[in-house]
């Protein structure tokens, strides 16, 4: 067989319209307009990347946008007094810190101060335990897009079984957490992990984020099975790909994302939702 293809860059389009059409009602209706701070410490290339298109899309769909692009030379202290900073302004409703942070600060100290209400990325412990408890106030854009990503198939993720590959927190541990709210039965993979490829063949869903290029061979896959791949490799000859060898899985899968035009688009959507849902939760407690 050969997988559907699920369209990454299109949902996430879609998303993007929709949550333009909020926008606007939103602030007609209250005069608030959903601001998104973008942090970014020193020039390291890819997250110099990822934050210009976390901008663009901002201003596409009609958010505040603060750049807060600092030199990588700057002092813990003075990086957390911008995070106050922002955490009292009321033009701002979403904080993102973009990582990896320069060794010399801790990058964990600067996300425990980022105000909860404004945890665009769902990073603070607080947003995490509320996650952990199925309560959660912001999710994580990356396993949040996954999810959504899951749901565009049509599939219950009920009773299904899925594997986790990698167990970061960012991604791996909110993405087990949250396919287990849906009810799949979950197993975590890490490098420490026995027998991963037959643990994989058992799986209905596969969400794939180690970081190894075409780690997940189709010799792995169940026939029929959901393949999210989060990875991003970059290959000795420049080209992106993710922990998934495409063509091998496409033959085996149902579904599967691309590496580009996957995950990274609905990340980026992810994270402008959570930025509008932030200054939805403003607007009804002003009202
Ligand atoms: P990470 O912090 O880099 O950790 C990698 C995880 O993979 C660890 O849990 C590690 O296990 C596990 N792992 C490494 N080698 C393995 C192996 N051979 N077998 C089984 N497990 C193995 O993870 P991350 O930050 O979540 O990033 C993972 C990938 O996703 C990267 O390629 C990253 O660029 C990409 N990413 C993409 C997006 C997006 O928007 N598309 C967002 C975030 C991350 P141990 O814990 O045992 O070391």
């Amino acid at each position: 067989m050969s997988a559907q293809i699920i369209d990454g860059k299109q949902l996430a389009l879609a998303i993007r319209t929709t949550l333009a059409q909020d926008m606007a009602s939103l602030t007609e209706h209250t005069g608030i307009r959903p601001g998104l701070a973008v942090v970014l410490v020193g020039e390291d290339p890819a997250s110099v990347v990822y934050v210009r298109n976390k901008k663009k899309a901002c201003d596409a769909a009609g958010l505040y946008v603060e750049d807060c692009a600092l030199p990588a030379s700057t002092s813990q202290a003075d990086l957390l007094s911008l995070i106050n900073e922002l955490n009292e302004n009321p033009k701002i409703h979403g904080i993102l810190v973009q990582l990896p942070l320069p060794l010399h600060i801790e990058s964990q100290v600067i996300l425990n101060a980022v105000s909860p209400e404004k945890d665009a990325d769902g990073f603070h412990p607080y947003n995490i335990g509320r996650l952990v408890e199925g309560n959660p106030l912001f999710v994580p854009c990356t396993p949040k897009g996954v999810i959504r990503m899951i749901e565009s198939t049509g599939q219950k993720l009920s009773g299904k079984r899925a594997v986790v590959l990698g167990r970061s927190n960012i991604v791996g541990k909110p993405v087990a957490m949250l396919l287990l709210h849906q009810h799949a039965t979950v197993t975590m993979c890490h490098s420490r992990t026995k027998d991963l490829p037959a643990l994989c063949r058992e799986a209905d869903v596969i969400v794939a984020a180690i970081g190894k290029a075409k780690f997940v061979t189709g010799g792995m896959v169940k026939e029929g099975a959901i393949v999210i791949d989060v990875g991003i490799n970059r290959l000795d000859d420049g080209r992106l790909v993710g922990d998934v060898d495409f063509d091998q899985v496409c033959e085996r899968a149902g579904w599967i994302t691309p590496v580009p035009g996957g995950v990274g688009p609905m990340t980026i959507a992810m994270l402008l939702t959570n930025t509008v849902e932030a200054a939805k939760r403003v607007a009804s407690c002003s009202a």
